[in-house]
């Protein structure tokens, strides 16, 4: 079977892996010049099944509203002009509510718990290294509210049978000896001893390389334009030059961008992309520094130790295809590494960059075939698609050829958007799109 797979960022070139194991003959068609240049460039390096949840949780839009007034809020929104982030943000805010997070956790839980087990099995398997660490990560609590918050989210992990710590002072420093001197400023912290660290960007292109060698073929440097359908299927994928491949089938992972290829097929997928930041500061002492990721829960800020680096992560921005490196942004991250870990490196020298988290409003991914015979999704996974990377393209590679994935992927599917639009109309392709830069 000939496989094309559009997008060479961290779900792309996965999802390439797992069919090429699988016997198909495989193409990546990527408009950069190489792999993870885009979203999987630079994010915040936490392989985090423990914390995946999704954003739209009880409690949200009230934190929300008070975020808005805050200098260093982890969000902020700013109309776009389009009625689709009006519709992506209503529909973020229907799964706001109890049944809705319960049900969204549950399954990000269980695809971020495999995606984990999936990518352990191909270090082990191709010696694969990508500056991981396997030491855990580490929510930092500023206030006994903070606490008592966490205590609850600790019950939730017990039911997932997730593995967590919830740790007083002694123990935090134990766990993250540099934290000794700011530990004034914190009152304790949960810790998710199976979480996972890396540099998402070192692992796409050293993974790129090993699929290469396996026979998949990487175009670079090719925009696919337009997706052609005819009898239910889609019968040519059209690159910038004019060029049309016809493949057997297609896989789209073009992470934000996926929704622009969609919507002339009919269909309307459910993706907004919300901007966020990273500085990544080379490191003076290393012994300052944090040995894993700590999480700033008032920030909702991640730092993560890399061999010499630390990488500062977070921030949402609703504001349609916007790159642009507002400096108040790189100020917050400055700030907390500045905070938490004052003498880990020279803070200044950082490295700015952001990406578009591809969201959708019920921060599941969207992993699945669709009405149309042939083409495939791979997209959707917002906040945590490093973490749930593998896991996805082995689903996704397993439903490409008929066979039963080895978890329910039935929650994946857009379906359950579908169902939703056809009655209350939300997520449909008619009026204003953000336009792509
Ligand atoms: C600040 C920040 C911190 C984050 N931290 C974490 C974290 O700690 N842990 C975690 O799990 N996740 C994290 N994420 C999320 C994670 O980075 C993303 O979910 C993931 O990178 C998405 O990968 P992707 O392959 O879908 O998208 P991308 O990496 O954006 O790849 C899509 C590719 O498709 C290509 N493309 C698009 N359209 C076309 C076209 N028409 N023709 C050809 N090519 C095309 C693009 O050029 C791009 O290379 C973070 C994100 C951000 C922004």
């Amino acid at each position: 079977m000939k496989v094309v797979v559009i997008g060479a960022g961290v779900i792309g070139v996965t999802t390439a892996w797992y069919l090429r194991q699988a016997g198909c003959e495989v193409t990546v068609l990527e408009r950069h010049a190489s792999a993870a240049e885009e979203t999987s460039f630079a994010n915040a390096g936490q392989v985090s099944p423990g914390y995946a949840a999704p954003w739209a949780a009880p409690g949200i839009p009230l934190k929300a509203l008070k975020w808005l007034m805050s200098s260093h809020a982890p969000l902020r929104i700013h109309p776009d002009g389009s009625g689709f982030q009006l519709r992506w943000l209503a529909a973020m805010l229907a799964n706001c509510i109890p049944g809705a997070y319960a049900r969204n956790k549950g399954r990000m839980v269980a695809l971020a718990e495999y995606s984990r087990d999936q990518l352990r099995e191909l270090r082990q398997t191709l010696g694969l290294h990508y500056q991981e660490r396997s030491l855990g990560t580490l929510q930092l609590l500023r206030t006994e509210a903070q606490m008592a918050a966490a205590r609850r989210d600790a019950a939730i992990l017990a039911d997932l049978g997730v593995p967590h710590e919830v740790l007083d002072m002694d123990e935090l420093e134990t766990v993250e000896p540099a934290l000794e001197p700011v530990a004034h400023k914190l009152v304790g912290g949960l810790r998710l001893p199976n979480d996972e660290t890396g540099d998402c960007h070192l692992f796409t292109k050293r993974l790129e390389q090993l699929a290469q060698a396996a026979g998949v073929e990487f175009r670079y440097l090719v925009e696919v334009t337009r997706l052609g359908k005819q009898n239910g299927r889609i019968s040519y994928v059209e690159l910038d030059d004019g060029e049309a491949l016809h493949p057997d089938a297609v896989v789209l992972a073009c992470g934000s961008f996926s929704r622009q290829l969609a919507l002339p097929l009919g269909l309307s997928l459910p993706v907004y992309p919300v901007k966020g930041y990273s500085l990544t500061i080379p490191l003076t002492d290393a012994d300052a520094a944090p040995r894993s990721t700590v999480l700033d829960e008032t920030y909702k800020v991640a730092l993560t130790r890399f061999d010499d680096r630390l990488r500062v992560g977070g921030m949402a921005e609703l504001m349609g295809y916007d790159h642009s490196l507002d400096p108040r942004r790189i100020d917050t991250l400055k700030m907390v590494a500045r905070d938490l870990f004052p003498q880990a490196g020279d803070v200044d020298s950082g490295k700015p960059w952001s990406g578009l988290r591809p969201m959708t409003p019920d921060g599941t991914p969207l992993v699945c075939g669709t009405d149309i015979d042939n083409l495939y999704l791979n997209t959707g996974h917002g906040t945590l698609g490093w973490t749930m990377a593998c896991g996805s393209a082995r689903v996704l590679a397993d439903l490409i050829q008929g066979r039963v994935p080895d978890i329910d992927a039935a929650g994946l599917a857009l379906s359950r958007y579908q169902r939703r639009a056809q009655n209350a109309d939300q997520l449909a392709p008619h009026d204003g799109e953000p336009a792509a830069a």
